[in-house]
């Protein structure tokens, strides 16, 4: 099963998706993930990017598609894609990349979350510094590894803003273009977080019994 998971900054798309590929045996591909361990290594590729993310911006669609081109190709079905693609030309990319390969996106998850709720999310969260591991402030260090933790550069309140307008104008248009092909699945983001995996998980498994 091929999923792709939707929604604004701050919805949980990450958090979901790790447990989700744990549990169901999927593989993971987080493109924030991606491009800011390739930003810490120095990629050149990457270091462009890292001027857009700082700003809150996309990453303009041709260098964002050099990045991710190769990971794309190389995954075997089974996967979840988590902040990929974001915008329609990265959708019909995604789609012909696919369509050559021999394979689809099964299930489009759309985290259905309010702006209040998610700006309120990003301004309390902190991210492990060794893990990666997604917590809120009331945590000192990370309680899976002991790492430090620390906010992510781009969620001070001006860049988180930012953040949600692009959201608005250059990905919600992928709401339609995956309901048009049948394969969105709408699912509540409020909510403990286990609340939300059953949630998801349900929502896959509806979406199987259906095929
Ligand atoms: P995320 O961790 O998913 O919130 O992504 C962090 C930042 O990485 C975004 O604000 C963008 O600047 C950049 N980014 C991640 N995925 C994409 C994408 N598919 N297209 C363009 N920019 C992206």
């Amino acid at each position: 099963m091929n999923v792709i998971f939707l929604g604004p900054p701050g919805a949980g798309k990450g958090t979901q998706a790790k447990i989700i590929s744990q549990t169901l045996g999927l593989r993971y591909l987080g493109t924030g993930d991606l491009l800011r361990s390739l930003v810490a290594q120095a990629d050149p590729k990457a270091l462009e990017a890292s001027s857009f993310m700082e700003r809150g911006e996309l990453v303009p669609d041709r260098l964002m598609v050099e990045i991710v081109s190769n990971q794309l190709k190389d995954l075997k079905n089974g996967y979840i894609l988590d902040g990929f693609p974001r915008t329609l030309k990265q959708a019909e990319i995604l789609e012909d990349m696919l369509a050559q390969l021999g394979t689809k996106i099964d299930c489009v998850v759309y985290f259905d979350l309010s702006d209040s709720e998610a700006e309120c999310r990003l301004l309390n969260r902190y991210q492990c510094k060794t893990c990666g591991n997604i917590y809120n402030k009331d945590f000192g260090i990370c309680p899976q590894c002991g790492g430090e933790l620390e906010r992510r550069e781009d969620d001070d309140p001006q860049t988180i803003k930012r953040r949600l307008e692009v959201y608005h104008t250059q990905t919600t248009p992928l709401l339609d273009f995956y309901s048009k092909r049948g394969i969105l699945k709408r699912v509540d983001a409020q909510g403990k977080i286990e609340e939300i995996t059953e949630r998801i998980i349900q929502a896959l498994k509806d979406d199987q019994d259906k095929k």
